[in-house]
């Protein structure tokens, strides 16, 4: 038996109608574009990147990348390295970089760093939750589902130790004992 408990936080309604309208954003400022670079970072990003990209109504492709950050642990690693690199290339292309969470900010702002190496036409970001109170590196979010408080999540992709990304729901892990 798990030694923790799931508690609902956001309800898979909640993130579909919020969905909705991030995708109306979206939609609205790339208007124009030729294509729109869906980069999705592994592998929190999974469900969220599905949902989202089927809202777009843009000319889309999708590629992903995978950047290490907890490992097994609930501890944010300073370390960011690159596993998985984009198959395309994004000199001159329009990119929305699609994240789970933005906790410290050192994931994103590592691979943000590398992508804009490549010039990009336009680089954007989009994430589905986000913990302001955890910032370390500011990075500034062009798209945020919701703002959520410094507790750890897990559903919806999101895992912990490579368990529950196939609950539909987000919840927070409370540890028994604590
Ligand atoms: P950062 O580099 O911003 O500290 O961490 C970003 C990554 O850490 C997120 O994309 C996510 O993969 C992981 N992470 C941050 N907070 C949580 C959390 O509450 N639960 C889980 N499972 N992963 C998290
Ligand atoms: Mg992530
Ligand atoms: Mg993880």
């Amino acid at each position: 038996m798990a030694d923790y408990d799931i508690k609902p936080l956001i309800t898979a309604e909640e993130i579909a109608a919020k969905i909705d309208t991030l995708a109306a954003q979206i939609n609205e400022n790339f208007k124009d574009t030729e294509k729109l670079i869906v980069v999705g970072l592994l592998r929190g990003s999974f469900v969220f990147i599905a949902d989202l990209a089927r809202k777009l109504t843009v000319p889309v492709e999708v590629d992903f990348m995978v950047a290490s950050s907890y490992g097994d642990s609930t501890e944010s690693s300073r370390n960011v390295r690159i596993i998985k690199d984009l198959d395309g290339q994004i000199r001159g292309k329009d990119v929305l970089l699609v994240e789970d969470i933005i906790d410290t900010g050192y994931t994103l702002s590592e691979v943000v760093r590398l992508l804009n190496t490549r010039d990009p036409n336009r680089l954007e970001i989009c994430t589905l939750l986000n913990k302001p109170s955890r910032r370390d590196i500011n990075i500034a979010i062009d798209y945020c589902g919701f703002d959520i408080p410094d507790e750890f999540v897990v559903g919806y992709g999101i895992d912990y130790a490579q368990n529950n990304r196939n609950l539909p729901y987000i919840g927070t892990v409370h540890f028994h004992g604590e």
